[in-house]
């Protein structure tokens, strides 16, 4: 059955690209019946972080990608490597090379001022270890063939081929007797079960690499797809300013995890022209034949779009919830934080309706809410204090006694009473309607007023227009 991975080095956040690779890692193993497997990889003990490693296991639970079994940590596992390198040694697959700092540097400059991408030109590859000196701490290196071609079937890529001349002999074993990547990685997969390789393109080159050190332990090369990196708007290199962000940036920009998932699953595969998938569907429909080989474009107006689908389709109560959460992630609300109680989250509850309608991220959602959760007096916002002439806080002082005589606060009562009040005094339902805002929200734009009403019930509307009226 299928095996897949996800193998991250947690020297830095759960970035976009590694989010995607975790989620095509997790759908074909979904589909297939299969299990994904999360691989540390922490073998960079300078450049590995305890709070990388915290911020990869975050971001996995938050988009929902959870990995079968125990997490695997890479650096955990390094006798078992040092012990293939061994055994490839004893086989004659692998061999010491006594090669000196001095040495390797001259040969890797003649190698490029020849314009050779083989660097290491062979130097202990059949010379008697008895002439080694005593002084330089050797590493093992595979004997890797000298002639024919490596080649990979990929399933993203197709048939890619390497001449073995222009391939290296290399580094299993460092002189310190540590492993490199490219044994690790081997046998860790091969240990591991894995049956399907699926990561970024920039690791195509070392398949071919890795190919080598599978053949030379007779062991099946899983099967690779190396999927197109993701790009800026612009075809350039993902940027910053362009999302090649972490994943908790996303959360705390207001992104729901679904929407997220979403927006990734489209970038690089496609399933005619659907944009919208459920969990069930992207299940379904993925597949690693049509992930296409163009990088993807990344293009925050269409997740923005899709994650106002998703926060439009949230049940009510959910969405109080993801408002409450992403509290957490977002950099100076603990004010807001602190507001929430049972009368604040009702009002929210009551206010969604309308709010999630405006709102494309969850900070909409929550700057869309402020009046919920604003103190008194409100502190007005240029245009509310416009509005708010001496003669309109004459206006508010009427409005509020016409409300005040509302027997049951709803927002059909507020409305009838606030129409009856515009009607008596020859007034539009707008004249009204505007300095009422200004006095209730602070600011010149809100939901529906009479909503707002219902919302803020009756005891803080007429408190707030008392505040405002003269
Ligand atoms: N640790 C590698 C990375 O984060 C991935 C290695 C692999 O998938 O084989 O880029």
């Amino acid at each position: 059955s299928v095996v897949t991975r996800f193998a991250p080095s947690p020297t830095g956040f759960l970035h976009i690209g590694g989010a995607r690779t975790a989620l095509f890692n997790w759908l074909y193993a979904k589909k297939h019946g299969g299990k994904m497997l999360l691989r540390i990889e922490d073998t960079d003990r300078e450049r590995s972080t305890e709070a990388a490693i915290g911020a990869i296991l975050d971001g996995l639970k938050w988009l929902e990608l959870g990995w079968d079994g125990e997490v695997i940590y890479q650096f955990s596992r390094a006798a078992r490597h040092r012990e293939v390198a061994e055994q490839l040694l004893a086989d004659g697959k692998a061999y010491r090379c006594y090669a000196t700092a001095e040495e390797l540097t001259a040969m890797r400059e003649k190698a490029r001022a020849e314009g050779r991408t083989r660097l290491y030109d062979g130097l202990w590859r059949d010379r008697d270890p008895a002439t080694a000196p005593s002084d330089v701490k050797p590493t093992i290196r595979l004997r890797a063939p000298q002639t024919g071609e490596t080649v990979i079937e990929d399933q993203v890529q197709g048939r890619v081929v390497w001449q073995n001349e222009n391939l290296d002999d290399l580094v299993l074993l460092r002189g310190d007797g540590n492993p490199t990547y490219m044994l690790a990685v081997v046998v860790d997969d091969h240990d591991m079960g894995v049956t399907h390789v699926i990561r970024g393109d920039d690791h195509l080159i070392n398949a071919a690499r890795q190919k080598q050190i599978y053949d030379a332990m007779g062991w099946a090369l899983p099967n690779m797809s190396h999927i197109p990196l993701i790009h800026g708007p612009d075809g350039s290199k993902l940027s910053k300013r362009h999302g090649a962000l972490g994943v908790d940036a996303y959360r705390a920009m207001g992104y729901l995890p679904a929407a997220l998932r979403n927006y990734l699953v489209r970038l690089g595969w496609s399933h005619g022209d659907q944009e919208i998938f459920s969990t069930e569907e992207m299940i379904a429909a993925f597949d690693l034949a049509t992930v296409g080989r163009a990088a993807a474009r990344f293009d925050f107006a269409k997740l923005e779009n899709l994650n106002g689908h998703y926060i439009r389709h949230s049940d009510d109560q959910s969405l109080v919830k993801m408002f409450e959460d992403v509290l957490d992630h977002v950099p100076g609300r603990s004010d807001l934080k602190a507001k929430l109680n049972d009368t604040t989250r009702t009002q929210l509850l009551k206010a969604m309706p309308s709010l999630k309608e405006r709102a494309k991220t969850l900070i909409e959602l929550i700057d869309g809410a402020y009046f919920i959760f604003a103190d008194r007096p409100l502190e007005l916002d240029p245009k509310a204090a416009a509005l708010l002439t001496p003669e309109n806080r004459k206006l508010i002082g009427q409005l509020h006694s016409a409300l005040e005589n509302v027997e049951t606060w709803s927002a059909a009562n507020a409305e009838e009473a606030l129409r009856a009040f515009a009607e008596e005094n020859s007034l539009k339902l707008g004249a009204v309607a505007q300095p009422l805002r200004a006095a209730l929200t602070g600011r010149s734009t809100s939901p529906g007023i009479f909503e707002v009403l219902d919302v803020l019930g009756r005891q803080e509307s007429l408190g707030r227009l008392s505040d405002q009226a003269k």
